[in-house]
């Protein structure tokens, strides 16, 4: 039930360098990329695991994406909704419901995304598929279900909006976007207002919209055998769905304002200033430079030897501590660098965090920065249990997702993508340095006591 919509990265570490050939070659969960299924019109996907443990999901092209500034916040509400809305849980709430069989489920909304999930011992496969289905497809809720539901939302946004960081998050959201949907996905106190508007039958309305075949994605990972997995799915889903594809477009670019801007937001209160600097690309999943987004994000600003915090930290002493990541969705990518600094600091900070990214799409890194990051990647691949029923979801699931409607999708093995970021060189990383921290459409926003005069013609 949690609101995930902050700046801030799903990471999964399962995608790891490889230095030493013999050892890692045959790290991987399969020889080649598992088959999307299509039953009764809906996608499958099956992740085989050597497992005692079942993992169903239904994750969505949804979130906030397809929302309205006068709906904004709908598919949250929708998605607590849901999740309580199996017949077989009806007397009583579901978490009740699932109490004696020791599952483990959440749900979660995101600027582009709605998920579902259910995870357990396989011996309840057949009740935990039917769970994920049903809410899926056709879910049974009331009037008093969605008023309950809404009280656990207001409180939820509250807890939000209790944080002043919410407004830096909401201005982001509001000048990167062209998406109203996306735009209003931070901005809680919208979602607050709108929240007291919904009935029953608006989130039936959504529901029906956006809930269909073409932009849901089923995802099984298990030990149990594949034919019962599909004979039963197709069971379910026989049932046949007033709307076939949501009428809305899923695009593919567009969603970003592309204006080189720096945005002020007055915080009085504050003790330091807050900077979130964006940087909007084309970049879509599992295209040249996407593997190695991570690696050269952490080369740019992770640990105190990073690009960044060498020279703001430890140098000039003007910072804690600077993050430096990335979001890939079906519009491409966003990479953030966050920062915090005293009021007479701030524009120390964004000239130096400039002069840097300048310097090295000219200047190669150092030899150790780059065994730096391919051996921390080797060690998490070391670390990770590929026989979770999760890690192999997380692998797979958004190079999927964000490729679920193209004819020609580039989906890839583990072992491929270790290959591929392994591939990094010190000439590959300054080219990606370049291209990521092209200030053409940079946007800048910060929050604080303390307003700056800042030319960003100079950058
Ligand atoms: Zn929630």
């Amino acid at each position: 039930m949690t609101k995930k919509n902050k700046t801030k990265k799903n990471k999964t570490k399962n995608n790891k360098t490889k230095n030493n050939k013999t050892k890692t070659k045959d790290i991987s969960y399969y020889n080649k990329v598992p088959q999307l299924l299509e039953v009764n019109g809906y996608k499958l996907l099956i992740l085989p695991r050597k497992s005692k443990v079942t993992l169903v999901e239904c994750m969505l092209f949804g979130g906030y994406y397809f929302e309205k500034k006068e709906t904004s916040g709908i598919s949250h509400l929708l998605e607590h909704v849901l999740t309580d809305a199996w017949k077989k849980c009806k007397l009583k709430s579901c978490s009740v419901f699932w109490e004696k069989y020791g599952v483990k489920s959440n749900a979660h909304t995101s600027i582009s995304t709605n998920r579902y999930w259910i995870k357990g011992m396989s011996a309840f496969f057949d009740n935990m598929l039917e769970y994920i289905v049903e809410t899926m497809i056709n879910p049974k809720f009331t009037e008093s279900d969605v008023k309950r539901e809404k009280n656990a939302v207001e409180n939820e946004l509250n807890q939000y909006l209790n944080k002043p960081s919410w407004k830096l998050h909401d201005k982001v959201c509001k000048e990167l976007h062209t998406v109203e949907g996306m735009q209003y996905a931070n901005d809680e106190q919208q979602q607050l207002n709108i929240l007291k508007t919904i009935t029953k039958k608006k989130l039936l309305v959504h529901f029906n919209e956006f809930y269909t075949k073409n932009n849901m994605l089923f995802i099984i990972s298990t030990g149990l055998d594949k034919e019962k997995i599909i004979r039963k799915f197709k069971s379910l889903t026989n049932k046949e769905k007033k709307v076939p594809a949501c009428s809305f477009k899923i695009a593919k670019s567009g969603c970003f304002q592309n204006n080189k801007k720096i945005v002020y937001i007055s915080e009085p209160q504050a003790k330091n200033t807050d900077i979130c600097i964006c940087f909007p690309l084309e970049l879509y999943i599992n295209e040249k430079y996407y593997y190695h987004l991570d690696m050269v994000s952490s080369i740019v600003s992770g640990d105190l030897t990073s690009l960044i915090l060498s020279v703001l930290r430890k140098k000039l002493n003007l910072v804690y501590g600077a993050s430096c990541f990335s979001i890939t969705n079906m519009c491409g990518t966003v990479v953030y660098i966050s920062v915090s600094t005293l009021d007479k600091n701030i524009k120390k900070v964004i000239e130096n965090i400039f002069e840097i990214c300048k310097l090295y799409s000219k200047k190669i890194i150092s030899t150790n920065k780059l065994l730096q990051v391919k051996r921390k990647y080797k060690m998490g691949i070391y670390q990770a249990n590929l026989n979770s029923v999760k890690s192999v979801r997380n692998f797979y699931a958004n190079q999927f997702l964000y490729q679920l409607n193209n004819k020609d999708r580039k989906v890839v093995t583990l072992n491929e993508k270790i290959k591929k970021v392994s591939s990094l060189t010190k000439e590959k990383t300054r080219q990606i340095i370049k291209k990521i921290f092209d200030t053409k459409n940079c946007l800048i926003v910060y929050q604080g006591k303390k307003k700056i005069q800042f030319d960003m013609n100079k950058i």
